[in-house]
């Protein structure tokens, strides 16, 4: 016996701690009605971990507690627990004994212990699951339930009967492995999701990659063509500035030769043109004018004094004229009365002294005046040209001596001009001479020219190439700082063409619009350089990061889609062995069906029939007036899992099938089938709550032969108010329920009972 103990305690009508031993086979609960013998068994449907409380006749955890009554108060939890025997093992639990407790309080929570320890209601369900016990299983028949089984569809009684043959671990297993497919391919949803997020990222991170890693492989074409490019660029140039400088040297000296010999060529010439004679030729001509010069002056001077002769002897005449007009004039009286005053005035200072010398003074003062007046008086009426007579003979001393100058002059002059002109045809005899060493010059200068214009020609050159040289250096720096240090060491690269190594003089003698092409091309690879940017180490590394986790994620997808598949295959397996055993179940209970539906009526049949269920389906039909329509249909439904349909046939009775049968017979039909399922999977223990309420005698004595048959296998707890049933129980308990409302359990006789029942 695997039943051992109940204790009640606070739950519905139970306020207080009630227990009941199970130490037979069968105990029978008895009562009147109301007094809370259902209770009991919906005791245990709670214990064992029921969650519908409509089969236990409530709406919420709080219906389940004690409510009160007029005399005692309400509790705050229902408690019940359950002591099972495990000395068999049949639980996978290494103890000889278990107890499952339930507690649930007013706020709706539970509790779950297994021997005292807190558990999860799945560690209860799981633990009495090893064992075929569930909380709404077959092994509970509520009152007035054993009908249900007749009055289930095909598909509910299909449930009920594969709880019956303990498939319920597989519906478990395969439960579990369909919510973990669920999970699993949510989880796969959810990292696909992920990538679905990540992916544009990713993409533009891949890109950005790919055009760093472009950047590079650029880099280092870049770097090769670079080094080309420089080298025969400093080869070019360097060989042909040596080349012009060398070139130049020759020129370069004849130059400073022929201006040396064009000096003491055109020193010659000039020395040659400015002779003694071209000298004295000026020097006459310098003569020849000082001599027409003077001439000149002694001339300009000859006529001033002609002036000047004319100009005197004219005045010598006017003078003579006015003397003769003048020694007729009147003595003015004023002048008399001067001379008379001033006498008159010497006198009477005379006068005055006694002094002889003074007086001796004035008579000569007197004299003086006197012969003064008279000098004045004289002067005015006699004329003297002596004056003027002195000078014209001067001006004519000199115009004589002028004159002959003139003429001494002229004589000169004469005779420079004759020297003069001898002296110039004697000269321009000379120059036809002198061409020769002109002739000279202008060779020498054509070939400095020459020489010049070469010198000039390869300094143009040399000039380019200096340029080329400062853009060479240019070009070299902008290379270092594109590629670093290792651009400068261009020199050690080996040019090759064709397989061959370049020669120098294949690099120098290259036509130089070729280098202008490689240049060209360089300058194209920069800017697709620069397009692309530079190597940026955070985007490697994101990418790299990012990469790694949608690597992850892909990993991740791979082994979810393994356990997918792995979970597919269990669940196939599962719903394989389900089939099997379920088939195989259906078999050894439709003959158990048939032996207690036999027993029970003394004869007729009844069969189980496993069947798809059937739906309606459309189909193209002819009516009465031979038109096409469309009709329904009921066929089975292919996809669907088969149901379970009873077929029954009542000794001696035409009618078939359920509906005909009578209260009483459905009665017995369902004890039967609910029998026969107990007796091909036996459950530890099995509670009938008034099964046998609607048979009458001789039927009751049939189900107490049975029940008797059934506690062979399974121990019983029978609530009921038959008193055949109650003689086959082993262990009789009465329930009571005073005017408080509460109910109370006491172990009762035979006779007992039968007085407590009613
Ligand atoms: P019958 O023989 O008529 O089937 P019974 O003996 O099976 O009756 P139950 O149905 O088990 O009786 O008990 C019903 C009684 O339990 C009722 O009186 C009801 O008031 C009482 N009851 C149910 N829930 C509670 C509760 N939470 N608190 C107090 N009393 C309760």
């Amino acid at each position: 016996m695997y039943l051992k103990h109940l204790s009640v305690s606070g739950f519905k009508s139970f306020a207080k701690k009630s227990e009941l031993e199970f130490s037979a086979p069968i105990t029978a609960i008895v009562g009147p009605n109301g007094s809370g013998k259902s209770n009991v068994a919906e005791s245990f449907r709670f214990v064992l971990g029921e969650q519908s409380f409509k089969s236990m006749r409530g709406k919420k955890g709080e219906d389940l507690i004690w409510g009160g009554s007029h005399s005692t108060s309400r509790g705050n939890k229902a408690s019940v627990s359950v002591t099972l025997d495990n000395t068999k093992r049949v639980f996978p639990m290494d103890f000889d004994e278990i107890a499952v407790e339930r507690t649930v309080y007013r706020d709706g929570q539970n509790e779950y212990t297994i021997n005292g320890s807190k558990v999860r209601l799945k560690d209860v369900q799981e633990l009495l699951a090893a064992a075929n016990i569930g909380p709404s299983g077959h092994h509970i028949i509520s009152q007035g339930e054993a009908d249900r089984i007749l009055s289930a569809t095909a598909k509910d009684r299909r449930e009920m009967i594969e709880d019956a043959l303990g498939l319920k671990v597989y519906q478990f297993k395969k439960q579990e492995a369909e919510k973990k497919l669920k999970k699993t391919n949510e989880n796969i949803e959810r990292v696909q999701s992920l990538r679905r997020e990540v992916a544009p990222h990713l993409k533009f991170l891949e890109r950005q990659v790919k055009k760093i890693e472009r950047s590079i492989a650029l880099k280092t074409e870049l770097t090769t063509f670079y080094a080309e490019y420089l080298k025969r660029e400093d080869t070019y140039i360097a060989h042909h500035s040596d080349r012009l400088k060398s070139e130049r040297e020759v020129p370069a000296k004849r130059v400073a030769e022929l201006q040396a010999e064009l000096t003491e060529a055109k020193e010659t010439l000039a020395a040659e043109a400015h002779d003694e004679k071209t000298d004295e030729l000026l020097s006459l001509e310098t003569k020849l004018t000082t001599v027409r010069q003077e001439r000149q002056q002694v001339l300009r001077k000859s006529g001033q004094l002609e002036g000047q002769q004319t100009y005197v002897e004219r005045r010598v005449k006017e003078l003579k004229q006015q003397a003769q007009s003048e020694s007729d004039a009147p003595v003015p009286i004023g002048d008399v009365r001067d001379l008379v005053a001033a006498i008159e005035k010497e006198v009477r200072s005379a006068e005055a002294s006694d002094e002889p010398s003074k007086l001796k003074r004035a008579l000569q003062g007197v004299v003086h005046t006197c012969g003064a007046f008279m000098k004045r008086l004289s002067k005015s009426t006699l004329v003297d040209t002596t004056k003027e007579e002195n000078e014209l003979a001067d001006i004519e001393k000199q115009l004589v001596a002028a004159a002959k100058e003139v003429e001494a002059l002229a004589k000169q002059e004469t005779s420079l001009t004759a020297k003069y002109n001898d002296l110039k045809q004697a000269i321009e005899a000379e120059h036809a001479e002198n061409r020769e060493a002109e002739r000279r010059v202008f060779e020498l200068s054509g070939e400095l020219r020459e020489c010049e214009n070469e010198l000039q020609r390869i300094d143009a050159e040399l000039r380019g190439l200096e340029r080329d040289r400062d853009e060479f250096k240019r070009e070299l720096q902008e290379a270092v700082s594109l590629l670093g240090r290792e651009a400068s060491q261009y020199f050690s690269f080996e040019i090759v063409d064709g397989g061959e190594s370049v020669t120098t003089k294949a690099i120098v003698t290259e036509d130089r619009g070729k280098q202008r092409e490689r240049r060209h091309e360089l300058e194209k690879m920069k800017i697709r350089l620069e397009e692309l940017g530079g190597v940026n180490e955070d985007i490697e590394k994101e990418y790299k990061e990012v990469k790694e986790r949608d690597e992850f994620l892909v990993q991740e997808i791979t082994d979810l889609e393994a356990s997918v598949e792995k979970l597919e295959e269990l669940i196939a397996e599962l719903t394989t062995q389900l089939n099997e055993r379920f088939v195989a179940g259906i078999d050894k209970i439709g003959v158990e069906f048939n032996r207690f539906f036999t027993l029970m009526f003394g004869g007729g049949e009844a069969k189980l029939v496993r069947a798809k269920p059937k739906v309606k389906q459309k189909k193209k039909d002819i009516n009465e007036f031979g038109e096409e329509i469309e009709v329904d249909e009921e066929v089975e439904d292919e996809a669907a899992q088969e149901g379970i349909e009873l077929d029954v046939k009542l000794p001696n009775k035409k009618v078939k099938g359920l509906d005909m049968l009578s209260g009483g017979e459905r009665a017995l039909t369902s004890i039967a089938l609910i029998f026969a399922m107990s007796q091909v999977n036996p459950p530890l223990f099995i509670i009938l709550d008034e099964t046998d309420a609607a048979l009458d005698e001789a039927n009751s004595r049939r189900y107490g032969d049975m029940i008797e048959a059934l506690a062979e296998k399974s121990q019983l707890i029978l609530i009921t108010h038959n008193r055949e049933t109650m003689s086959r129980a082993g262990i009789l308990y009465g329930v009571t329920m005073g005017a408080d409302g509460v109910s109370k359990l006491l172990s009762v006789k035979f006779d007992e009972a039968l007085a407590v029942a009613k």
